[in-house]
């Protein structure tokens, strides 16, 4: 007798529920088959996490496997090892971790009828033999043949998806029952473009990747500064892969932010691509699962969800940007993609490339020597453009200067007269500012009251075209004061430019000025995102301003002129990452200007101009960068040198979030005296989070840095158990170097 340990359901916020079943004899079955199961009076729909031989339980408690739901894994062995790890890593349920890896459709619990495509032959039993003995260097069709004749049909899904292709073409075998794929459209009419040649530091980095995935993979940090065609050498990458019979992975920041990349690998593997994204329709989603799953797509696009794709015979994974936050998750399961990444590129032997010009200081310090070989990457540099134009040249201006001659604008007369200049030369120019909507805050001039969300503890926005002042965190609204609320004054103003005041200010000031604005606000819209770049790039606007949101990526070649309005906006977060974020949006905004044959310049508007961030940024230095803020790091016990975690209690009541983490804080010292781990841990009391407010609720933290050594996950285990054991009314997160600290 075989018995199989079926997990129940899938649905959100569920605790994971395991039993067993007797699997019925002659029952084909094995781990990852999604099961029917009886569950008291009710069936359920379950998968089977692994098949075993014997049984604690005795036998007459024991119910059976109803049937299998679908005649194939649905989640692959190499998956269900990964959903184990997820589990132990990210201390998450099962269940949250296997339902990453599943279309909606496929986990709702209850059990639907639905076809299966089943493959058969259309010729006589002689007639196929025939056809077996005369091709006998077709291997895999032959032994489709024989298995055909043997069971009458089977499943196509069961089937390698190629050779059957081959004999359906041929008139030999048929699928019934086929259900009509939604192909996103953007799919269907995709051309196959030709390959440019290569660059000697592309061919470089192509050889050496290769190279590795030919001999049993490899992690590699592909170092590129902007516009040195790091896509080309993913393609090349991919394309080996393919020609090996194996299949890739590309990870972007946001499908959505990111449209160029899509559209290039379209180009270059038209039908052989999927996409995954937030904006597919549930049943689009399901389809491109399936033609994943199936090999019919064998390169897969998408953000940070797309690492689960089922693809098996994983060849390359790529990361791009890697240094872009949203690649870790900020729900249960709070997973990194790139570890998950590099985690399936290792169980296939595949190749892991992580790619930035600005990567993160904990990805490079991997690339550097002195680290352990497991977590080692090998670093392939790209340090030339792809046309050997030279990168921008990158100005700082100082606005304290301008200030003090009387210029109270939020142009600085350097970038007024370079904009003017651009534009009279037919060029287009992108303009950068941290901030959407008019005003970034509105105070009183009188007694400096700042107006701030009755429910979240930061300033509100001033948003002119609907005349409101809106919370970026909670999104309520209030109309703007007329007076102070605080001393009655009539000097409330409204101090810091938005995307919108840009825009404006623009408009105002150059009449040849057409100007697009691209942020969340604009771009609410299904499609708005695209349309607005397409109007850039069409020519029939010369301004593109914008958020964070049009510094990654963009490749147009007639921009000459790259501004960041105000660089200390970022610079003075309160986060430790706020430097090197500065210094990436920097190169990044400066990576969009002089792409091709007109040169490019950059303008960086400043408070601090001798910040390192922003001097090494404007010398486009990113090594020079790296060490200095390593060192600082390293000094101030952050990581890369320590992994940070906290626990985060928010409640209605400040009082029942401070006594909650302030216990958890006493618990915490407890059990590192016990463990006698206060050598490997540096405990902060209990204290305010940044932001002490939140949608309505008080937010305490209790914060600790972890050096690596000792028993971590002792510890990390520790606090999700004291995140777990929140007292009533209160919320508890824990958090391992979360992307955000607000
Ligand atoms: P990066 O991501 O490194 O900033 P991209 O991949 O966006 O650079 O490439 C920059 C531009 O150069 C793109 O327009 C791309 O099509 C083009 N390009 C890349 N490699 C080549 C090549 N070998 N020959 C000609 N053009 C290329
Ligand atoms: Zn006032
Ligand atoms: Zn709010």
């Amino acid at each position: 007798m075989r018995y199989a340990e079926v997990i129940v359901g899938l649905s959100a916020g569920t605790a994971d529920r395991r039993f067993t079943y007797a699997v019925p004899e002659g029952m084909a079955l094995g781990a990852g088959w999604q099961v029917e199961v009886p569950f008291g009076p009710r069936r359920l729909e379950g998968f089977v996490l692994s098949l075993k031989d014997a049984c604690d339980l005795p036998p007459e408690k024991v119910r059976s496997v109803l049937r299998a739901v679908r005649a194939y894994p649905v989640i692959l062995p190499e998956m269900l090892d990964l959903a184990a790890w997820m589990h132990e890593r990210y201390l998450c349920n099962l269940v949250d971790a296997l339902r990453l890896m599943l279309p909606a459709q496929m986990r709702g619990g209850r059990v639907r009828e639905r076809t299966v495509r089943m493959a058969r032959l259309k010729v006589s039993c002689a007639e196929a033999e025939a056809f077996a003995a005369a091709n006998p260097r077709a291997r895999a069709q032959a032994q489709i043949v024989a298995r055909l004749l043997e069971a009458g049909e089977l499943p196509a899904p069961a089937l390698p998806s190629a050779p059957l292709r081959a004999l359906v073409a041929k008139g030999i075998a048929e699928v019934a029952g086929e259900e009509v794929r939604r192909t996103p459209s953007a799919l269907r009419d995709a051309a196959r473009a030709a390959d440019p040649e290569l660059t000697p530091g592309q061919k470089r980095a192509v050889a050496e990747i290769t190279d590795a995935l030919e001999r049993g993979g490899g992690r590699f940090l592909l170092h590129g500064v902007t516009g040195s065609g790091k896509t080309e050498v993913y393609i090349r990458a991919i394309r080996r892969a393919l020609e090996l019979g194996r299949t890739a992975i590309v990870l972007v920041p946001e499908i959505a932010l990111t449209p160029q990349m899509v559209s290039w690998l379209h180009a270059r593997f038209g039908a052989d691509a999927a996409v995954l994204h937030s904006r597919l329709s549930a049943g689009e989603r399901y389809d491109e699962w399936r033609r994943i799953r199936f090999g019919e797509a064998r390169v897969v696009i998408g953000a940070r969800s797309a690492v689960f794709a089922p693809v098996e015979n994983l060849g390359v994974i790529v990361v791009d940007e890697e240094h872009e936050h949203t690649y870790q998750s900020d729900r249960r399961p709070r997973y990194d993609a790139r570890e998950v990444a590099r985690r399936r590129a290792d169980a296939h032997g595949g190749v892991l490339i992580l790619g930035s010009a600005t990567p993160s200081i904990d990805t490079y310090m991997r690339a550097m020597p002195g680290v352990r070989r497991e977590n080692q990457l090998t670093l392939i540099e790209l340090r030339e453009r792809v046309h050997g134009q030279p990168l921008p040249e990158v100005e700082v201006v100082d606005m304290r200067g301008e200030f003090e001659r009387g210029n109270h604008s939020i142009f600085s007369a350097r970038l007024a007269r370079s904009l003017e200049s651009c534009l009279d030369g037919g060029h287009q120019a992108v303009l950068f500012i941290n901030r959407r909507g008019y005003s970034t805050f509105v105070s009183c001039r009188a007694c400096g009251y700042v107006v701030k969300c009755a429910a979240c503890d930061v300033s509100m926005t001033y948003h002119q075209v609907e005349n409101a002042l809106r919370c970026h965190y909670c999104g309520s609204e209030i109309p703007p004061p007329k007076t102070c609320p605080q001393c009655g004054s009539r000097y409330i103003k409204y101090f810091g430019a938005g995307t919108q005041k840009v825009a404006e200010e623009v408009m105002k000031r150059f009449p040849k000025a057409r100007v697009v604005r691209v942020d969340v606000d604009t771009t609410r819209e299904k499609d708005a995102h695209e349309k607005l770049l397409e109007r850039f790039r069409r020519g029939d606007a010369n301004v593109l301003v914008g958020t964070q949101m049009i510094a990654k990526g963009l490749d147009f070649p007639n921009v000459t002129l790259a501004g960041v309005v105000a660089a200390d906006m970022s610079l003075n977060l309160p986060d430790y990452r706020s430097v090197e974020r500065t210094f990436q949006l920097i190169t990044q905004v400066a990576g969009r200007a002089g792409r091709a044959e007109y040169p490019g310049r950059v303008i960086v508007q400043t408070y601090e101009p001798d910040h390192y961030g922003i001097q090494l940024a404007a010398k486009q230095d990113y090594r020079a960068f790296y060490l200095r803020e390593s060192a600082f790091r390293r000094k101030a016990l952050y990581p890369p040198f320590t992994a940070i975690a906290r626990i985060v209690f928010a409640a209605r009541e400040a009082g029942q979030a401070q006594a909650a983490a302030e216990a958890a804080a006493a618990a915490m010292d407890a059990f590192l005296d016990r463990g006698g781990m206060r050598p490997d841990v540096v405990q902060m009391r209990a204290v305010e989070a940044p932001i002490k407010l939140l949608r309505g609720l008080a937010r305490w933290q209790v914060f600790l840095k972890m050096y690596f050594k000792g028993d971590l996950d002792a510890v990390s285990r520790e606090m999700q158990s004291l995140a777990d054991r929140a007292p009533e009314g209160v919320t508890a997160e824990f958090e391992v170097n979360p992307a955000n600290l607000f």
